[in-house]
C-alpha cells in the first residue's frame, strides 16, 4: 500500500485498541488515544525506510535519505545471509528485514527503552519523528505542497504541546505501566502496532510480505505471506483508494467514538 493508506490503517488500529480497552472496562485517557493514534499513523510508514522514494525516506531530508541507504544495504545483507535455497534471488532490500515482526518489536522496544532512560528530550524526539510522519501520511497532499521545514515545525510544536498534555496527572504519561520510572514506556506499543499493520497492508498487495521471518514456511525463511492470489491488489490501485481508505476512516471513527464512550 501507499503512505496515506498505511497511515490511516495505523491510526484506525490504535483507535480500535482504544475501543477494545474501553469495552474491557479500562478506557484510555483521551490524550493516550489521540497521541497513540498519531504515533501509530506515523509508525505505519516506518517499514518503507528501505525504499528511497517512500514518504519516510524523504521526510527528514538528507538524514532520512542516508538512513534509508544504510537500512536498504543492511536489509539486503540480512536477506542474503539468511535466505534458504527456496527463497527467491533478489537485487535489493525492499520489503525484507524492515517488513518483519522482529523489526517491529525491535523498533518498539528501542523506543520504549529510549523513552524511560532518555527523559523528556527522548520523549519529545520520539513524538517529533512520528508526528512529522503522521502529518506526511495523513495530510500528504497538503504536506507535499508545503515546505519540509513547515512540516517539521508543525511536528515540533505539536510534540511539545502533546507532551505537555500527557505530563499532566491522570493524562496518561504513566498509562498501562504505572510504577515510578515507567512513564512513557507505553510509547513503544503504537510503534510495534503501526509496523505490524503496515506489514499486513503490504501482505494484501501483489507481492506479499515476509512478516514471519525468520520462522520458515514451506522451506522459505522469507515466505511472502498474503491471501490467495485472486484477493490481492496492486499498491495504489482503486481498491486501496476507494475501498480500503474510506473503510479505515470509518473504522477509525467508530473505534475512536467507542474508545471515548460516545457509543
Ligand atoms: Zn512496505
Amino acid at each position: 500500500m501507499m503512505g496515506p493508506a498505511h497511515s490511516l490503517s495505523g491510526a484506525a488500529a490504535w483507535l480500535g485498541v482504544g475501543a477494545a480497552t474501553a469495552a474491557a472496562g479500562h478506557p484510555m485517557p483521551w490524550p493516550v488515544l489521540v497521541v497513540g493514534a498519531l504515533i501509530c499513523a506515523g509508525a505505519a510508514l516506518a517499514p518503507d525506510l528501505d525504499h528511497k522514494s517512500a514518504t519516510i525516506s524523504r521526510a527528514f531530508g538528507p538524514v532520512s535519505k542516508t538512513l534509508c541507504e544504510i537500512v536498504d544495504k543492511l536489509s539486503y545483507a540480512v536477506y542474503k545471509a539468511t535466505k534458504t535455497r527456496a527463497d527467491a534471488r533478489r537485487s535489493g532490500g525492499h520489503r525484507t528485514l524492515t517488513h518483519t515482526w522482529v523489526w517491529a518489536v525491535l523498533c518498539g522496544a528501542g523506543a520504549s527503552a529510549l523513552a524511560i532512560t532518555g527523559g523528556r528530550w527522548a520523549v519529545l524526539g520520539i513524538l517529533f519523528v512520528h508526528l512529522v510522519l503522521a502529518v506526511e501520511g495523513l495530510l500528504w497532499r497538503a504536506a507535499r505542497m508545503s515546505s519540509d521545514v513547515l512540516v517539521w515545525l508543525l511536528g515540533a510544536t505539536s510534540a511539545w504541546i502533546l507532551a505537555g498534555v500527557l505530563d499532566k496527572p491522570g493524562n496518561g504519561a504513566d498509562w498501562l505501566f504505572t510504577a515510578p520510572g515507567q512513564e512513557y514506556l507505553w510509547l513503544g506499543l503504537p510503534i510495534v502496532l503501526g509496523a505490524l499493520v503496515h506489514d499486513i497492508g503490504d501482505a494484501l498487495t501483489v507481492s506479499g510480505c515476509p512478516v514471519l521471518w525468520p520462522i520458515p514456511v514451506a522451506g522459505k525463511r522469507w515466505y511472502p505471506v498474503g491471501p490467495p492470489k485472486g484477493m490481492r491488489f496492486r499498491a495504489g490501485s482503486w481498491v486501496e483508494l476507494k475501498v480500503l481508505m474510506p473503510a479505515f476512516m470509518l473504522l477509525g471513527g467508530v473505534g475512536g467514538a467507542a474508545a471515548l464512550n460516545f457509543i
